[in-house]
């Protein structure tokens, strides 16, 4: 039986969406992998473009894009990189009119919360920032067990409360909410629950400084090798 086909860019090395041809010509897509989204979704692809018709959309786009062009610089040494993220945040708030900015930190990265809304009223900013801890709801109230609790089952342990922190910056209507090291699946609720718009600034990774390609990165090498070896789901 012939195998079905998934959308697998990780995998091409064609990569005829980014093709090296002058502006004037046409992305030979027809060149593209059988596993090509391209070829596999023409429709959404032609359906989800015209999303970009609509002005909000366009004008967000647009910015986003020469964001990014602005973050590189030709030199004699051939294309460099200039910003940093935080920098990069800064320049698109201040370039999508944003005023009033929201971060939903983690209580780990509460220093880092501290010096980024330093950094970012010294830009002008107004900032608004909400803890994970914000409720003080107790871990019990989501069914985690005594045992369960990192700080020992005998003392109170605050859960992480995503989405009171979404609701707190709704309720607040800044215009950016920024998440500081939130943790892997209270992030995912965050952005469930969030109807401003969202961008992070850092993901929660306890052992590598909150940048967890780090780990990819050593992947290959004897000290993440690890992460490299083939095993079932259920033996991680
Ligand atoms: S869109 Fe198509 S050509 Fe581009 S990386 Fe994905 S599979 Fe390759």
């Amino acid at each position: 039986m012939a195998k079905e086909l998934h959308s697998t860019c990780a995998r091409c090395a064609k990569r005829v969406c980014h093709p090296s041809i002058r502006a004037n010509e046409v992305p030979p897509v027809d060149k593209a992998p059988h596993f090509c989204p391209m070829r596999l979704f023409p429709e959404l692809i032609d359906k989800a473009v015209t999303e970009y018709d609509k002005t909000e959309v366009k004008e967000f786009a647009r910015l986003a894009s020469v964001q990014e062009f602005e973050c590189y610089e030709q030199t004699e040494e051939g294309l460099r990189t200039k910003f940093p993220r935080i920098e990069e945040l800064i320049q698109f708030a201040d370039k999508c009119g944003y005023h009033r900015l929201g971060i939903a930190f983690c209580i780990g990265l509460r220093n880092e919360a501290a010096m980024l809304t330093d950094i970012l009223e010294n830009r002008g900013f107004e900032v608004i920032s909400v803890c994970c801890k914000s409720g003080a709801t107790a871990k019990e109230r989501i069914g985690i067990k005594p045992e369960q609790k990192i700080g020992g089952p005998e003392n109170w342990e605050s859960m992480c409360n995503p989405i009171v922190q979404a609701e707190v910056l709704n309720a607040e209507a800044v215009d950016l909410a920024i998440m500081l090291g939130l943790c892997i699946g209270h992030d995912t609720l965050f952005i469930k629950y969030c109807r401003v718009p969202i961008t992070a600034l850092a993901v929660k990774d306890r052992v590598t400084g909150h940048n967890p390609l780090a780990a990819l990165y050593l992947s290959q090498s004897p000290y993440y090798e690890r992460l490299s070896a083939k095993r079932k789901k259920s033996d991680v």
